[in-house]
C-alpha cells in the first residue's frame, strides 16, 4: 500500500507557484493532481496537466522542456495525449518518478523556474473533460450507515441483508453518461409506480438525488483468471476523484428488484476533473478496522496492511446552489459533511473482491465507493437520507424548501485531507446541475 512518505510529502516544501502557497488551498506542492485539459473555447488539443496553486502546469509543454531524465521522463512524455491511460498503463514506479520530477520542477529554489514557467495556464481559463477513456464502471456500496438508512426506507423490516457484512456489494454502472465537473443532467423519465395505484406510469422523475461518493480509478490492470491479492491491490489504483452518482429514487424504488439498479441510475454521473494520487494521500492513511462483534472479513479481504493503514482520512461534503441562490449571488448550501474514514469495506477490499472470482480491470476502469453516509443522521450523503425519504423537507438558508432537486439546482460535492503537522491538499470539486 501506498504509504511511504519522501521529499515530496515535506510539509514545508514551498513552490516558486505563489497562489500555492496560500493556506486553506487545494494544491499546494505536496498534492500533484493530474487531469486533462485544454484552453477553453479555442479547439486546441486536450492534453495532461498537473494542478498547482490557481494553475495546471501544462505536461504536454513541460515535456517538450525535458526537465527531468529516466523513467520520470517517460512518465512525462505518456502525458502529451489527451487521456492519462497510457501514464497509468506505465505503474506505479512510473507515477511516483513523475511526481518526484515534478515536485522538483516547482520548487521554491527550482533552478529553471522562469523558463518553465511558460508552461503554466491558469485554471480559471481552462476546460476539462474525463482523465481517460472509462470502459467500465462499478459502483459499490461501502457505507454501512448510508446501507442501513436506504435500508430501511425500503424494507423497514429488515434493513441490511444478511450479505452486507461479508460481501462488498456492488452493480455494474453505466459510462456513456460519465461526465465531468460541470455536467449538466437532463432530468430522467422512466417508469414510476404511484403510491395505491395497480399499475405503473411513464413520467419525470420527481425524486431526483445525488450520491457523495469516491470515485477510484485503476492504474494497471490484471490479467483475465487472475484475481490481485489484497496486499497487493493499491498498487493497481492510479488515484482518486470526486463522483456524484445521480439517482432518480422513484424510478429506483419501482426497478430495482431482483437485480438491482438500471435505469434509475444509468442516465448521468459526475466525477471531479483532477484525479488525487495515491501517493499523495499517503500521509492521511489510518488504520482500518472492523468492529469485534461484526464477522470479520474472509482472509481473501484481510491483511497486515489493510488493518495498519487501509483506511483514508478524507473528508466529503456536498452543498446545493438553487437558482434563486446564484440569482442573488448567495453561497450555496451546505447539505452533509462527512469522512472516508467511516466506509465499512476499503479501497483494497473493494479491487481484492473484483477481481477475486478472475475479472479483469483494466486501466481507466472506475470504481464508486457507494454514497458516503457518516454515522449521524447529519452526515448523510444523499437527500433520500436526509429528508427521510422525502417525508421531512430541508430548508434551505435562502429560506427555500427541498426535499429531492428542482430544475436549476446545482450540486457540488468537494473533498480534502487535513491535519496538524501535514499540508492540506485538495479534491477541487465535482459539480453539475439540473436541466
Ligand atoms: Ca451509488
Amino acid at each position: 500500500m501506498s504509504i511511504a512518505l519522501d521529499a515530496t510529502h515535506d510539509p514545508k516544501l514551498r513552490s516558486w507557484v505563489a497562489s500555492a502557497n496560500l493556506p486553506g488551498g487545494d494544491f499546494p506542492i505536496q498534492n500533484l493532481p493530474l487531469a486533462v485539459f485544454r484552453r477553453a473555447g479555442g479547439g486546441e488539443n486536450f492534453r495532461c496537466g498537473a494542478a498547482i496553486g490557481d494553475c495546471v502546469l501544462d505536461l504536454g509543454a513541460l515535456d517538450m522542456l525535458s526537465p527531468f531524465g529516466g523513467l520520470g521522463a517517460e512518465a512525462l512524455a505518456a502525458c502529451a495525449e489527451p487521456s492519462l491511460y497510457r501514464l497509468m498503463a506505465l505503474g506505479r514506479e512510473a507515477w511516483s518518478a513523475l511526481r518526484r520530477g515534478l515536485s522538483e520542477c516547482l520548487r521554491e529554489d527550482a533552478p529553471r523556474a522562469a523558463e518553465l514557467a511558460a508552461a503554466l495556464i491558469p485554471q480559471s481559463g481552462v476546460e476539462f473533460r474525463l482523465p481517460a477513456r472509462i470502459g467500465d464502471y462499478t459502483d459499490f456500496y461501502t457505507s454501512i450507515h448510508h446501507a442501513t438508512a436506504v435500508g430501511r426506507l425500503f424494507r423497514p423490516d429488515q434493513p441490511l441483508l444478511p450479505n452486507y457484512k461479508w460481501v462488498p456489494i456492488a452493480y455494474h454502472g453505466r459510462t456513456s453518461s460519465l461526465g465531468v465537473s460541470g455536467q449538466q443532467v437532463r432530468r430522467p423519465q422512466g417508469q414510476i409506480m404511484p403510491r395505491g395505484a395497480d399499475r405503473p406510469q411513464l413520467a419525470a422523475s420527481a425524486r431526483l438525488d445525488f450520491e457523495l461518493e469516491v470515485g477510484v480509478l485503476i492504474g494497471t490492470g490484471n490479467g483475465l483468471g487472475r484475481p490481485v491479492p489484497i496486499a497487493q491491490a493499491e498498487s493497481h489504483v492510479f488515484g482518486l476523484c470526486l463522483l456524484n452518482d445521480w439517482s432518480a429514487r422513484d424510478l429506483q424504488a419501482w426497478e430495482y428488484q431482483p437485480l438491482g439498479p438500471f435505469l434509475a441510475k444509468s442516465f448521468a454521473t459526475t466525477i471531479s476533473p483532477w484525479v488525487v494520487t495515491l501517493e499523495a494521500l499517503a500521509p492521511y492513511r489510518l488504520p482500518w478496522s472492523r468492529p469485534a462483534e461484526d464477522p470479520q472479513p474472509l482472509p481473501y479481504l484481510d491483511c497486515g496492511e489493510l488493518r495498519a493503514h487501509g483506511a483514508l482520512d478524507l473528508q466529503l461534503e456536498v452543498a446545493l446552489e438553487t437558482a434563486a441562490m446564484r440569482a442573488r449571488r448567495a453561497a450555496p448550501h451546505l447539505l452533509a459533511r462527512t469522512n472516508f474514514r467511516h466506509s465499512y469495506w476499503s479501497i483494497a477490499q473493494m479491487v481484492a473482491h473484483h477481481t477475486v472470482n478472475g475479472c479483469n480491470l483494466v486501466p481507466g476502469d472506475l470504481l464508486g465507493s457507494g454514497t458516503q453516509s457518516g454515522p449521524t443522521p447529519e452526515q448523510a450523503g444523499s437527500l433520500l437520507e436526509l429528508t427521510a425519504g422525502g417525508k421531512r423537507p430541508l430548508r434551505l438558508e435562502s429560506g427555500e424548501m427541498r426535499t429531492f432537486l428542482e430544475d436549476g439546482d446545482r450540486v457540488i460535492l468537494r473533498g480534502w485531507c487535513e491535519r496538524p503537522g501535514c499540508a492540506r491538499i485538495g479534491f477541487g470539486e465535482a459539480s453539475g446541475s439540473i436541466v
